[in-house]
């Protein structure tokens, strides 16, 4: 069958990137591309970065958003999909291929009181806005978004507390051991961390914790985690699995849709599981893939992922995953400032956090590729290079 129309929802990094592939590969039908969004396509990560530090205002991905020839349908959501139509709030809109783009979106904690949400670039403008010296924030969750929130609140002079219901930041993402190395950083930054705290719910002028305490704040930001955004596709033949499950080749369960970013759950053959990842690397390269077999291709989707945060003055850096772990092992000073965590399955590297070691993290990820097995004191000995610490 020839492809002369294919529809992408949603306008985000992997939808756009998808447009981008399909011309690339000399696609030249019909594109449509539809976005909840009234901006054209931004980049999120200089929201929690650059843009709450206000050094940067525009995070536009592409200014020549027209040259790419496709029909730019803003503001406007998909809320259905039957019978090979997309329906949005506006319309409908028949297509030889979908492509499944629609993201994530932050949880909301329970209560009557105004929290923030920091996902969208009007959240960190409206945000940056108020992060004044003296405000009372409190930020629920320790998680990425909510270090990346604390270090520009606290560097623009604002009382910040982190209120988090885990025994460590991070904990979710990378354990509680690994995420308790950072802890030391936010009271450095004079971070207020409360840890094994839970919310029970916002109130006008404040957080009603679990057990009765009150925490005052003039503002509340809540950074809890996100889910996909796929509850429009309820009532579809889309097979839906923690976001959009997809095979290696990020084919849905339906024939001739899609999936990418953070909105897709794709079978890893690395890993042998389906992962679904909130990576801007994921959102930017996947879509290599899927537009090559959208176009008739079959190749598979098989990253070490990667993701990169800047909290309180480092860059922290994660290759890989580490959920079917069975050893930690440590790097370099866990005190000091620069260090890192490798996690072993059977006697490979699976996943490494890096703290200020780039290049330890480039070698690992290659290492991480390479399946080879690790020699487990060389891992850990800083002096020597993540490529040599190999069994020979
Ligand atoms: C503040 C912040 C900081 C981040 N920092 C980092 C970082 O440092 N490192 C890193 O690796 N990753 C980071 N990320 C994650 C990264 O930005 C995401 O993984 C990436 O944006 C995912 O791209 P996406 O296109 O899949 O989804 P999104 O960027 O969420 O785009 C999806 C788009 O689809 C739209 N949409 C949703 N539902 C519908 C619908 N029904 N119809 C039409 N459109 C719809 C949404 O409004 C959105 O515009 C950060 C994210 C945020 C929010």
């Amino acid at each position: 069958m020839r492809i002369e129309r294919v529809v992408i929802a949603g306008a985000g990094l992997a939808g756009l990137r998808t447009l981008e592939e399909l011309r690339a590969r000399g696609y030249q039908g019909a594109v449509t591309l539809i976005g909840t969004e009234a901006r054209p396509p931004y980049d999120r990560p200089p929201l929690s970065k650059g843009v709450l530090a206000g050094a940067v205002d525009d995070t536009t991905l592409r200014h020549d958003l027209s040259a790419l020839g496709a029909d730019l349908r803003l503001g406007e959501a998909a809320t259905g999909l039957a019978d090979g139509v997309l329906r949005t709030g506006r319309g409908e809109y028949a297509f030889d291929r979908l492509v499944l783009a629609t993201g994530a979106a932050p949880v909301q904690l329970p209560g009557p009181g105004p929290q923030r949400m920091l996902r969208t670039l009007d959240d960190a403008l409206s945000l940056r806005a108020v992060l004044k010296p003296g405000l009372r924030l409190a930020i629920v969750g320790a998680g990425w978004i909510g270090a990346e929130l604390a270090t520009a609140a606290a560097a623009r002079g604002c009382l910040v507390t982190v209120v988090e219901a885990g025994p460590a930041p991070l904990a979710a993402a990378i354990g509680a051991e690994a995420g308790a190395k950072t802890s030391r950083w936010y009271a450095a930054a004079g971070v207020d961390l409360r840890t094994g705290v839970h919310v029970a719910s916002v109130q006008p002028g404040g957080l009603a914790l679990a057990g009765g305490e009150w925490l005052a704040a003039d503002e509340i930001v809540t950074a809890i985690g996100v889910r996909p955004q796929v509850s429009w596709l309820a009532g579809s033949d889309v097979a839906l699995d923690n976001g959009v499950r997809t095979d290696e080749q990020l084919r849905a369960s339906v024939p001739g849709v899609f999936a990418a970013g953070d909105c897709a759950a794709f079978w890893s053959l690395r890993y042998r599981r389906l992962l679904r990842f909130e990576h801007w690397d994921v959102a930017l390269r996947a879509p290599e893939v899927l537009a090559a077999n959208l176009l008739g291709g079959s190749e598979n989707y098989d990253p070490v992922p990667y993701f990169w945060s800047e909290q309180f003055g480092r860059m922290v850096q994660y290759a890989g995953y580490h959920g079917g772990a069975d050893q930690l092992i440590w790097r370099g000073d866990t005190g000091g400032e620069r260090f890192a965590a490798c996690w072993l399955a059977a006697g490979k590297l699976v996943a490494l956090l890096t703290v200020a070691l780039p290049r330890d993290l480039q070698q690992g990820r290659r290492l991480i590729a390479s399946g080879q097995p690790v020699d487990a004191a060389g891992i850990a000995d800083p002096a020597v290079p993540v490529r040599d610490a190999v069994l020979r």
